[in-house]
């Protein structure tokens, strides 16, 4: 359809949630037309987060591993070095692939791509300042926002993306710097100061909260802190920043107890601000329409996507729930299902989440706190990755298995796993949750010898019952 055309849907944004959802509508035989103002495709997760990240953390896993592990594996080379701009191309090849990626399944799927800003003129119409200076309306029966989301900024420390920068700065430092310091232990925070730890910058996180990543399960936290720390990364939890100085070389930040206290100083050559995002409407022309949003400006929605204004729809990062990539996903296809008058679904209660940094930390269901405060009575089993076979054989056996299940019924209520590759191990488990399975459903599945999986298979065993190997 030429922009102009009555589409039956038009998705604002070209993130994973819009992405998703325009090739989902078209799919379902709807015209669809997704307008994007980034340039490429694929939101923030393909260009800025999910994709970059994950290439830069390969990367300088590969180097710290050739630095630290390879000497026990046997393996010897002299003059071990980084070259930081290869690095990068890497990272930008992989992206700028993907991001071309979508734009073919959008010409596979006749999904129409409109490059520029869009802003609602009606719930049917939307106007675009299109790239080239010049203008287009795009008309929908229905409208979906997939806006996503922006940086939290901090008050009083201003980004400018060289020494104070955001997760997208710090994908694409020029330098390694000496000293780095992380605002934010949340899990952006935790995998870019891996990134550069392990390429050799001094990383120490400031945090205001008691804790790293407030939603993990407090046991399997604790040791992952434990795992960050053994590979020298700090921590100064309960501790806010309340001043920021860049007038010298680097950068020097005031920072006190959380509670209040004695002031203190850091140092740093690039402070990342990664104290979470915000969702994205600027321009949108939400309050013209009378769209409502809550109190932090995420968009209000019913169980099926649409806002208080008939006919306009929000999804992704935009609207309340878990800011993840598969999150917006699984809402964009449940969104267009029900605009195409079929049944969408989402389980909320089983959006795995995963800290890709080495061990990654992954978890799906309830964390032990959560199942405790249900008041129901439980069990919980475990099984370290000290005591399984794989991860002996490759010397790469920090982590555990923890399953929480219910102490009556044996049904699973949340698994979390420290590992290498936890966040593709979680699947089982988010498979189990999903289809009711009891713990020991997992435990007589048959697993694969000599595998990482069987640390899964032994937990569930520990937990209505002994495991074998420990
Ligand atoms: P977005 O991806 O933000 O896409 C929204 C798009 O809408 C943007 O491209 C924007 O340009 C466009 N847009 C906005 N307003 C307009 C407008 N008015 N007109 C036209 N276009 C507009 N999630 C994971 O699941 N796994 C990860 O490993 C992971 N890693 C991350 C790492 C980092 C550093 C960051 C920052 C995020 C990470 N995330 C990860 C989160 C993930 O990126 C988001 O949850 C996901 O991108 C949300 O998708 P979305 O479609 O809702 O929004």
């Amino acid at each position: 359809a030429a922009a102009g055309d009555e589409n039956d849907v038009v998705v604002i944004g070209g993130g994973p949630g819009g992405y998703v959802a325009a090739i989902k509508a078209a799919q379902l035989g709807l015209q669809t037309t997704c307008i994007e103002k980034r340039g490429t495709l694929g939101g923030t997760c393909l260009n800025v987060g999910c994709i970059p990240s994950k290439a830069l953390l390969h990367s300088s896993h590969m180097y710290h591993e050739a630095k630290h592990a390879f000497p026990h594996h046997g393996v010897q080379f002299s003059d071990l070095k980084i070259d930081l701009s290869a690095m990068m191309a890497q990272k930008d090849k992989a992206v700028s692939g993907l991001t071309r990626g979508i734009e073919g399944l959008f010409k596979k799927n006749k999904v129409t791509y409109v490059k520029g800003y869009g802003k609602f003129i009606s719930p049917s119409e939307v106007s675009v300042d299109t790239p080239d200076g010049g203008s287009a309306v795009v008309k929908g029966k229905h409208i979906i926002i997939a806006t996503g989301s922006d940086v939290k900024s901090l008050p009083g420390v201003t980004i400018d993306e060289k020494k104070i920068v955001s997760s997208t700065g710090a994908l694409a430092l020029t330098e390694i710097p000496k000293k780095l310091v992380v605002i934010g232990a949340g899990y952006i925070g935790l995998e870019m100061g891996s990134v550069w730890g392990r390429l050799g910058s001094e990383v120490t996180v400031v945090e205001f909260a008691p804790d790293i990543v407030p939603t993990m399960d407090g046991e399997v936290r604790k040791q992952f802190q434990r795992m960050l720390e053994k590979q020298k990364m700090k921590f100064m939890l309960k501790t806010k920043v309340v001043g920021v100085d860049t007038s010298g070389e680097g950068v020097k930040l005031t920072i006190e107890p959380a509670a209040g206290g004695e002031q203190s100083t850091l140092e740093a050559d690039v402070v990342l601000v990664s104290a979470g995002r915000v969702p994205f409407t600027d321009g949108l022309g939400l309050e013209k329409l009378g769209v409502e949003t809550d109190k932090i400006g995420r968009i209000t929605v019913d169980k099926k996507f649409m806002t208080n204004v008939s006919g306009v729809y929000a999804i992704g990062d935009v609207i309340p729930g878990p800011m993840l990539a598969h999150k917006a996903e699984e809402d964009g296809v449940a969104c267009v299902e029900f605009i195409a008058g079929k049944e969408g679904h989402v389980d909320y209660d089983l959006v795995p989440g995963v800290v890709y940094t080495h061990p990654e930390v992954a978890s799906v269901g309830k964390t032990e706190e959560q199942v405790k405060a249900t008041g129901v009575a439980y069990r919980v089993g475990k099984f370290p990755f000290m005591a399984n076979s794989r991860a002996k054989a490759i010397d790469d056996a920090d982590g555990i298995v923890k399953i929480l299940a219910e102490k009556e019924t044996d049904k699973v209520l949340g698994v979390h796993i420290m590992s290498p590759n936890a966040g593709e191990l979680i699947h089982e488990a988010v498979l189990a949750l999903q289809y009711g399975a009891s713990s020991e459903d997992i435990a007589r599945t048959c697993h694969a010898h000599p595998t990482m999986s069987e640390a899964v298979k032994e937990a569930a065993m520990a937990t209505y019952d002994k495991p074998i190997h420990i």
